[in-house]
């Protein structure tokens, strides 16, 4: 049996999470602490926030820069619940556009859905592979829009040298269980900018400033304020201690990771079905390894019977009722339409041996003959 994904846990991380337990000081601890700092130091960004999931990380994202009612956000329909989700919870309008080929946003269709009304793009690292930054932030630039960039794939990866985390105006991550790192549950947000930063850490625990103390001197360290109505997004340092041994691990991981992808490029060379490949001047955490074939069902369930777990990713958000009730059809993304009936996601985690690899291969190859 060889499980679709399984989350890469040693000794260090139950360790960690018992000295947790034992220190009796569970959240928002130097642990949580700990882990922001390194997670900037990995990430390149000034400021790294944590946060609960990285669903909470993009609500709080678009709070941090404004956006809310009457604002339209343009993002794909190639993804998962949460990026649209929290463009709606922030109160905006979410305007999808169609992905190109490699599964991410097309820069080509994103001029022609601006409006006077759009203030932001959120594109998304689809597998972990990076969008194409270049023409993104340049049309946001041209326009005044701001870019949060949903990387909950792409951990590690890297545009331009520059490692995600240090390229658009907010990153954020997910540390979900099946994430390139996980914290069980978790995400963070990476941004160079000071005022971002001090918003998103307010919202994340109500609304709260922790050092309205200081001003009133002579007053103890009880007193706070409520400056904003926040939210309860905070992570715990059960999850940052978890957090912090799978980020020194991540070098590991990745490499492991990327091993998998080129022994499955070539040994998939030739067979019916269409493999992934990385943009230019750009490295993918490869944290998915999406093929296209024909008759995708039949291959899944083929898959199956010899014991190989496999997912979709994605079913686009315009097949979905609750953003059909928005006006959104499923005849309106044909490249998003069409690579969702074709895409298989193949298994791809550090703790595959190669033996499990090179079955899932050698499968493959007889059911694509
Ligand atoms: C997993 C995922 C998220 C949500 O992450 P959570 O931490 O579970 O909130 C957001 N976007 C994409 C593309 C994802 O795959």
């Amino acid at each position: 049996m060889i499980p679709f994904a399984t989350p890469s846990i040693g000794k260090e991380e139950t360790d960690a999470v018992i000295a947790v337990l034992n220190s009796k000081w569970l959240t928002m601890g130097k642990k949580v602490f700990e882990f922001e700092e390194m997670l900037a130091k990995f990430t390149g960004a000034k400021h790294v926030i944590t946060v609960n999931s990285c669903t909470a990380a993009l609500h709080l994202s678009l709070l941090a820069y404004g956006i809310g009612k009457g604002d339209e956000v343009i993002t794909t329909p190639y993804t998962f619940a949460a990026t649209g989700n929290s463009i709606i919870h922030a109160g905006a309008t979410p305007v999808f556009v169609d992905v190109g080929r490699d599964f991410n946003i097309n820069p080509e269709n994103i001029e022609d859905a601006i409006t006077p009304r759009t203030k932001a793009i959120i594109p998304v690292d689809f597998a972990g592979q990076p969008c194409d930054y270049s023409s993104i932030i340049g049309l946001a630039d041209e326009y005044d829009l701001v870019v949060i960039e949903d990387a909950a794939h792409s951990l590690g990866a890297e545009h331009c040298h520059m490692k995600i985390g240090s390229v658009a105006n907010a990153t954020c991550f997910s540390f979900y269980a099946t994430k390139c790192i996980t914290t069980g549950e978790g995400g963070a947000i990476a941004t160079d900018d000071d005022k971002i930063a001090e918003t998103i850490r307010k919202l994340r625990l109500h609304g709260l400033s922790s050092d309205a103390w200081k001003r009133y001197s002579g007053v103890g360290k009880w007193y706070y304020e409520i400056e904003e109505i926040g939210w309860k997004y905070n992570m715990t340092d059960i999850n940052a201690a978890i957090g912090i041994e799978q980020l020194k691990k991540e070098e590991r991981f990745y490499q492991r990771r990327v091993d998998i992808a080129e022994h499955y490029t070539k040994g998939l060379q030739g067979c019916k079905c269409g493999l992934p490949t990385e943009n230019p001047n750009t490295s993918s955490a490869w944290h998915l390894y999406p093929i296209l074939v024909n008759n995708r069902n039949d291959v899944i369930n083929q898959l199956a019977q010899l014991e190989i777990g496999t997912s979709v990713h994605f079913i686009p958000l315009h097949h979905h009722p609750a953003y059909q009730r928005l006006g959104y059809s499923e005849s309106d993304f044909p490249v998003a339409t069409s690579l969702y009936e074709h895409e298989i996601s193949l298994p791809i985690y550090p703790g595959m041996t190669d033996e499990q690899v090179q079955m899932v291969i050698t499968a493959l190859r007889e059911i694509l003959a």
